[in-house]
């Protein structure tokens, strides 16, 4: 039945896996069937409620299963057969592991039936195993603070550890993006009432976090609020760029996902999406694109103007390095006695010498010229 599945009606090996399961527990408890006709519980729900399902206990587990995710399935069935906390753990991996697709294509089919491995996964009610892969520095950190504490913890537990590191993380976070748990100032509120500055006063920030418990305010048409507590971001409602006010009772929580759509709703689809794009590639429509070409024109000349400069000054440097300083060239104005009598330098005119011993006229002979065109 596995191979007639994936191999005539194209499915994948875990989507086999999760309908054959349900479908020999069907057989068994026909209530199970019931529940993933009228969409109680889901498919993949079942898979993992199946194995614990008995004929006392079947029906009042699908009752409490139903309407939840996987996750929260998953978190029931742990409930039902807790396991044994995991040990901590720390151990060097190989270098070279081999990929995904390699494992896939090495293993037997009955092997590949497993569920993807979940970094988090509930092991009871309260407990967890946690899993993940940590670079030398977080390993040697976590041995640094097991050493420090280990007049506290001298089992030297990673799980508590963490959990201390973590909390001090979340009040720190939660400090500065939401300034909770701050202390207000002694000087009382601050003014919102006038335009304010872009920053949001602290005092601001603490209030509306608290009252909005931390979590999209966004409700859809049905009643249900949206149940986002990452990337939360403020919400001014009249728009901040129209009003330029931090009024706290015209602020809220939305995720990003939702304060994207406000915008578009307050301010048009197509200006948010200008700005969405990075900076020095936003373009209006019309005026704003003739203007923004004459500026990039303008740009293209004007570096074009500097390197011309730059390239003249340059050159006139380079010059100035070649022409003597004037005390050298008295200095070779008089050449040595030894040195006149064993070179032969042509006299010229005015006497002048070149920085290089030779005779330099002011007015060059043919001669001049020819011999300087062939050491050239
Ligand atoms: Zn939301």
């Amino acid at each position: 039945m596995f191979a007639f599945c994936v191999m005539k009606l194209g499915f994948s090996e875990d989507a086999t896996y999760n309908r054959l399961g349900v479908a020999h527990a069907g057989r068994k408890f026909p209530a199970v069937l019931d529940a993933l006709r009228s969409g109680e519980v889901h498919l993949s729900g079942l898979r993992v409620l199946v194995p614990r399902l008995t004929a006392e206990n079947h029906r009042q587990l699908l009752a409490r299963a139903a309407g939840k995710s996987k996750r929260e399935i998953e978190e029931l069935v742990a409930a039902l057969a807790p396991k044994p906390p995991v040990p901590d753990a720390m151990r060097k991996l190989p270098r070279s592991v081999p990929s995904e697709t390699a494992q896939l294509a090495l293993a037997p089919a009955a092997a590949r039936r497993v569920e993807h491995a979940r970094s988090i996964a509930p092991l009871s009610e309260d407990t967890f195993k946690v899993q993940f892969t940590a670079s030398r520095r977080l390993r040697d950190k976590l041995r640094q603070a097991q050493d420090l504490l280990r007049h506290r913890l001298p089992s030297g537990d990673l799980a508590n550890i963490v959990e201390s590191a973590v909390d001090l993380l979340i009040v720190k976070v939660k400090k500065e993006r939401f300034a909770a748990g701050r202390k207000p100032r002694p000087n009382g509120k601050a003014n919102t009432a006038g335009p304010c500055p872009r920053p949001m006063p602290a005092s601001v920030r603490r209030h509306v976090y608290v009252r909005d418990q931390g979590r999209c305010t966004f409700v859809d048409e049905f009643g249900n609020r949206c149940p986002e507590t990452g990337m939360l971001e403020f919400d001014h409602i009249d728009g901040w760029a129209r009003t330029h006010t931090h009024d706290p009772d015209r602020i809220r929580l939305r995720c990003h996902a939702h304060n994207q759509h406000a915008a578009e709703q307050l301010y048009g689809r197509d200006f948010m999406e200008r700005a969405r794009r990075p900076r020095g590639t936003r373009v209006a429509p019309g005026r704003d694109a003739m203007r923004h070409r004459r500026l990039c024109m303008e740009l293209v000349l004007t570096k074009a103007r500097v390197a011309d400069r730059s390239d003249r000054l340059r050159r006139s440097e380079s010059s100035e390095s070649r022409r003597p300083l004037p005390h050298l060239r008295r200095i070779n104005s008089t050449p040595p006695p030894s040195a006149a009598s064993a070179a032969t330098p042509r006299p010229s005119r005015s006497g002048t010498r070149s920085p290089r011993g030779g005779p330099r006229s002011s007015r060059r002979t043919p001669s001049c010229r020819r011999g300087r065109g062939q050491r050239g």
